[in-house]
């Protein structure tokens, strides 16, 4: 990609990847640009984990883009299991090959709004063993997430090898602003056990953990309706409660599950009115629910004496477009819909995590910006802090008047990365 082309989404020369740093080659330097603008299209980048594998990871991850899909989103599907991909299989698409030109590779449709990219489709046969290296996978991976062409996506969902190696590592490495993971687990103890390895290794890169999703949890007997709980049920929605992260619900064992992994056809398409796939449905509602309420401006939450503290990111008198690179942040005390103060404070040195909590700290409830990575946003949201994003340039006052009396629009998120 040429320099002139790079990081359409971003129109700010506050923002960190418009300039090359000094440690990086003039190579590195447009390998990143054409990452985040790869990634400034994708709105929501969710990565699908589990502790170990034969969980349901993959069928999730499947089930959970089709859903997507079939809800009228934009999805694409991405298989960075370099070692065993299995997304070709579960969508019956195994003969495919992608077709790769020089810094792009075309993901395979499957619908209008599903695209699928696996290296499963760059192999010459399924057969064939693959020995990946730790550097040579990270590369695979850099590759799949700054060359693909997917467009302009609602989300890509990424399905991860089980475990906490070197692939998950890589996504969450690359991706910086991944809105976080969904953790796939089976109801019995020793997958459970697993699972708290994923929660830890989640917390450690700062990654927000959407919830948990408790597989082939409890078996409903075709012929008399029973209920029996082959790996007992409840063991996930127990550990979800414990690490204070949300549950997403569980799914039951299903042997047409089984038919349809092993025929290629996405379970909640062809067997759309069962019970499983209204336990997908729930699974996929709060995912869902993240899209919209991206879309639509908080609704002003005065506390209880009618005050409110609003914080905005400011750069040489005006809002900063992108958050993170803001020199000041301008705090306005509100109260009854009445600006009454406004204190000017410098924030701590950026790292990931650190800006959400010291804005929570200074007591503000809204930060209004012009652009901002889903995971900040999710990190904000996480403090109790709502985030309105794609405020234009203007001075932080008449942002902030315009705000309180309900004329404020709001355009793209200019720097989604
Ligand atoms: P993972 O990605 O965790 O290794 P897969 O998604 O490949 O696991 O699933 C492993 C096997 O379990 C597959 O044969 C799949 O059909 C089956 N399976 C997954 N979920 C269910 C379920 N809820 N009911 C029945 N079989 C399931």
């Amino acid at each position: 990609m040429s320099e002139d082309k790079a990081c359409q989404s971003c129109s700010t020369n506050s923002c960190s990847s418009q300039g090359k740093r000094a440690d990086e080659s003039m190579e590195e330097f447009q390998e990143r640009q054409q990452l985040a603008h790869r990634l400034g299209q994708i709105r929501h980048k969710i990565i699908v984990m589990s502790g170990k594998g034969g969980v349901g990871k993959s069928t999730v991850a499947v089930n959970l883009a089709v859903s997507l899909s079939l809800a009228g989103k934009k999805v694409g599907l991405l298989d960075v299991d370099i070692h065993g991909p299995s997304i070709p299989t579960l969508l019956n698409l195994e003969k495919q090959t992608a077709e790769i030109g020089h810094n792009v590779i075309q993901p395979i449709s499957v619908s209008d709004n599903l695209k699928v990219m696996s290296i499963g489709f760059l192999l010459p046969s399924d057969s064939q063993a693959v020995i990946w290296r730790g550097p040579l996978k990270m590369s695979v991976i850099k590759q799949f997430l700054k060359d693909v062409e997917w467009g302009e996506l609602d989300y890509l969902i990424i399905d991860s090898p089980p475990g906490t190696g070197d692939e998950p590592l890589s996504v969450c490495q690359l991706i910086e602003d991944a809105d976080g993971a969904i953790i796939v687990t089976t109801p019995q103890k020793v997958s459970l056990a697993d699972v708290k390895k994923s929660v830890n290794f989640c917390h450690i890169l700062n990654l927000p953990i959407l919830g948990v999703v408790e597989n082939m949890s409890g078996f409903v007997c075709p012929e008399c309706g029973k209920q029996v709980d082959v790996f007992k049920s409840g063991g996930g929605e127990k550990l979800a409660n414990a690490f204070s992260v949300p549950f997403l619900g569980r799914i039951p064992i299903d042997p047409d599950i089984v038919h349809s992994c092993d025929d290629g056809k996405p379970y909640v398409y062809h067997y759309s009115h069962t019970e499983t796939s209204k336990a997908f449905g729930r699974v996929i509602a709060p995912i869902l629910e993240m899209d919209r309420k991206n879309k639509e401006l908080p609704v002003i939450k005065n506390k209880e004496d009618g005050k409110m503290r609003i914080a905005m990111p400011v750069a040489q008198g005006q809002l900063c477009l992108h958050f993170g690179h803001s020199e000041e942040f301008a705090f306005f005390d509100v109260e009854n819909g009445q600006i009454k103060g406004k204190q000017m404070l410098t924030p701590p040195p950026h790292a990931p995590g650190v800006i959400p909590k010291w804005v929570h700290e200074q007591g503000a409830t809204i930060v209004i910006a012009g652009g901002m990575g889903a995971r900040a946003v999710s990190l904000f949201e996480q403090q109790g802090v709502h985030v309105i994003v794609g405020a234009p340039g203007h001075t932080p006052e008449e942002i902030v008047a315009a705000y309180l009396n309900g004329t404020l629009e709001t355009g793209a998120n200019v720097c989604d990365h």
